[in-house]
């Protein structure tokens, strides 16, 4: 029978955060889901996000109705501004709705492009956020992958990737990582963002910049976002699917926004009011409107001025504090002599870094020594802290070594 379904394949990052909750031993950690958490090992409540959500159930208006499609104004134009700056954002030229987070937010910049754009084909990285391969199917798009890491140099394989992208068909989807690249944590220098930037242009392709960590690269908001800016500078349109779930801690809140910014303005179009109405269009078809709690939370903390310093200088301790374990974990590595390139987890942004371990020595340190990464050996490097870190090492140079 038709109803005699196989299972769907798991998905390879949950699956592994499953097993750990399965664990009982109190030594397993997990450091495979991407959320950052504290010294204490908790997901922690950023302050100023803790204030707004109080002042918000404190107040005497809030109420359950649907918000509109395209979601609250005022987040909107507070993601608006945090991704384009404020002279952009006043110039008219930009769509931004609120989403369900960033996964909503990416199957609807591919759908713009794919459905109303016309593209056929997108480019994911190699490799990527698993979810970047299993979406672009699903919006009738066609997989193409262009190289990005070099596991030899750990670094970024800028050459392969301008000549991957340099074969792209004009009007094809590429889809970038704005900043603190998931699993890799390699990230494109200024410079380099510029000659993307040139095949981009040249062979007329649409880029989708996919941003789920701003923020949480440099621990400042318009340097993590150079990216971007460096393609609207040179007059290029582009889409942004902008997450909150990291950089705010709202992961379950769901709040995101998918943007376009368009370079001209066509005399007696409005073209930015368009393509929002075709986003919307878009959004009613897949889930109708977006939640509106995380979103109030989201744009108050960004809309008052000492909430958002707060938030911004919180930014900075989660970034140092990262910065720390990974100094940490190289550290430990070298003091034992473990064979292997350890320079890397100092040199990369963000959350993760590749350790380069083989698929069974991934499995060891699970089986063996009860720590969770994920299969291509991603950590997450906020999973680590005093209590761990040196356990971790151990049992990386048990396995490098067995
Ligand atoms: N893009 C990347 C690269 C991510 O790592 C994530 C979260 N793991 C997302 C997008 C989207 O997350 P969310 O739907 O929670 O906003």
């Amino acid at each position: 029978s038709k109803w005699d379904v196989l299972a769907a394949p798991r998905d390879p990052i949950l699956a592994i955060h499953q097993a750990y909750q399965q664990d009982p031993s109190p030594l397993a950690v997990n450091v495979s889901v991407g959320a950052y958490r504290d010294a204490g090992g908790n997901v922690h409540e950023f302050r100023a996000v803790r204030d707004a959500r109080l002042s918000i159930a404190a107040s005497s208006t809030y109420d359950h109705a649907y918000l509109p499609i395209s979601g609250l104004e005022h987040l909107a134009s507070q993601s608006a501004r945090l991704i384009y700056g404020d002279d952009v954002f006043e110039s008219g030229r930009i769509a931004c709705l609120h989403t369900v987070s960033g996964s909503c937010a990416l199957r609807l910049a591919l759908s713009l492009a794919s459905r109303v754009l016309g593209a056929e084909e997108a480019h994911v990285s190699l490799p990527a956020w698993p979810n970047h391969v299993q979406m672009v199917p699903m919006e009738a798009l066609k997989l193409a992958r262009y190289r990005y890491y070099d596991y030899d140099r750990h670094a970024v394989d800028i050459d392969g990737m301008l000549a991957d992208l340099g074969k792209a068909k004009r009007g094809d989807v590429v889809l970038l990582q704005a900043c603190a690249h998931n699993p890799s944590g390699a990230d494109l220098k200024e410079r380099e963002w510029r000659r993307v930037a040139d095949v981009v242009q040249q062979r007329r392709l649409v880029p989708v910049f996919d941003m789920a960590y701003q923020g949480l690269a440099s621990g400042d908001m318009e340097e993590d976002v150079c990216a971007v800016r460096t393609f609207v500078r040179k007059g290029i349109n582009v889409i942004v699917a902008q997450s909150f779930s990291k950089n705010l801690g709202l992961y379950n809140s769901r709040v995101g926004t998918v943007s376009v910014c368009v370079a001209d303005k066509v005399p007696g179009r409005d073209t930015a009011t368009n393509l929002l109405s075709q986003l919307s269009w878009l959004a009613r078809g897949m889930y109708s409107s977006p939640p509106a709690h995380g979103a109030l939370i989201a744009a108050k903390v960004m809309g008052d001025d000492t909430l958002r310093a707060k938030w911004l200088l919180e930014i900075k301790e989660v970034v140092g504090r990262i910065g720390k374990m990974r100094e940490r974990l190289r550290d430990e590595l070298e003091r034992r002599k473990v064979a292997g390139h350890w320079k890397h987890i100092t040199q990369t942004k963000g959350m993760f870094v590749l350790l380069g371990l083989t698929y069974s020595q991934v499995e060891r340190m699970r089986v063996l020594h009860h720590i969770y990464l994920t299969g291509n050996s991603r950590i997450n490097i906020a999973g680590l802290n005093e209590n761990n870190v040196a356990q971790v090492a151990e049992a990386i140079a048990e396995v490098v070594q067995n």
